[in-house]
């Protein structure tokens, strides 16, 4: 089985985005009555994830951890209630998609974060989606701000609440930042990368997985530039006094294979222990051509793995059982 850790709704009905767009008009207007989703069909539904039915079965890719499209999670926009409102009715679709297809499709959720208010917040929401509607994890946005970073590193206390529900309920977490207001970052181009590589360097000089030993965190986009420049991670690793990469990663920290060039994967598999690797792809969404030096998509990453001068047992382990590993409730689903 081939499991993608990392796919967005990012063919969303327009009717969700009508929704966040009258969120939106009524900040600026607080006498408006806050918006109401326009009903959507099953039928729309699956007219909507076709594109990302079409990629599975063009790829041969078999399940799509699916979770709602990071870019406009917004959590700068707007107050709580804002934030509250737009994530339960993202999370709410991605359910009904898992729903009429189960074999296609598991649910991460989104979280309502927003600067001005306490992590609290999204305990319940997480609750719900873990408990309720049956999702395996959650995206967590090191910096909802978008952009301006005013959170606490990852590592700080500020965050610990958060975490132990992570654990009590057995499901990881990708490090995921949403769209920019900072006009310095391209939202995918830089304020991912950037964003993936802060919240590594946050893990080696923390003690997070010291305090939380059985928690798990999903560095996404292969890990950010943090490969290209393993020599100098594992010299501030040693430097600062701290674990070795290695060791600071066994169990806890983990790089999908959204890297969308042979040369990438390549370096990625060469400088980071197999079993922190989880096959990923990010369709429908950041780089959505084709590369016309190989004829194929840029996030066709199965190709990539597929191409790689690996054994079929690590190959394996990418593409289905690690992220059961890190994923339990995987199974269930
Ligand atoms: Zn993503």
């Amino acid at each position: 089985m081939v499991i993608d850790c990392h796919g967005h709704y990012t063919t969303a009905p327009k009717q969700l985005q009508a929704f966040r767009d009258g969120q939106v008009a009524g900040l600026s207007d607080p006498e408006k009555p806050p918006p109401v989703l326009s009903a959507i069909s099953d039928d729309e539904l699956r007219e909507s994830v076709q594109p990302q039915l079409q990629f599975q079965s063009d790829r041969g890719t078999d399940v799509t951890i699916f979770s709602p499209r990071a870019s406009v999670m917004g959590h700068h926009i707007g107050d709580a209630r804002t934030s509250l409102a737009w994530t339960r009715h993202c999370n709410d679709l991605i359910h009904r998609v898992c729903e009429l297809f189960p074999n296609n499709f598991v649910g991460v959720c989104q979280l309502p974060q927003t600067p001005s208010a306490p992590l609290a917040n999204c305990l319940d929401e997480l609750r719900r989606c873990v408990e309720q509607l049956g999702f395996i994890g959650c995206n967590v946005n090191p910096d909802p701000s978008g952009g301006m970073w005013t959170a606490k590193p990852l590592t700080d206390r500020f965050w610990y609440p958060f975490y132990e529900v992570l654990v009590e309920l057995d499901v990881p977490a990708m490090v995921h930042v949403s769209g920019t207001c900072n006009p310095n970052f391209h939202t995918t181009g830089s304020h991912y990368i950037n964003a993936d590589v802060t919240a590594f360097m946050q893990f080696i000089t923390g003690d997070l997985f010291r305090d939380f030993p059985t928690l798990r965190m999903i560095v996404p986009h292969g890990g950010g530039a943090a490969p290209y420049h393993w020599g100098r991670y594992r010299g501030l690793a040693q430097d600062n006094k701290r674990p070795p990469l290695d060791e600071m990663m066994r169990g806890n920290v983990f790089f999908d294979t959204c890297v969308y060039h042979q040369a990438g994967i390549d370096l990625l598999l060469k400088v980071v222990p197999v079993d922190n690797i989880l096959f990923g792809s990010e369709m429908v969404g950041a780089v959505r051509s084709i590369d016309p030096t190989t004829g194929f998509y840029f996030d066709d990453t199965k190709r990539y793995i597929d191409a790689a001068a690996i054994s079929d047992a690590d190959k394996q382990k990418i593409f289905e059982g690690n992220s059961r590993k890190v994923f339990p409730r995987f199974r269930a689903a």
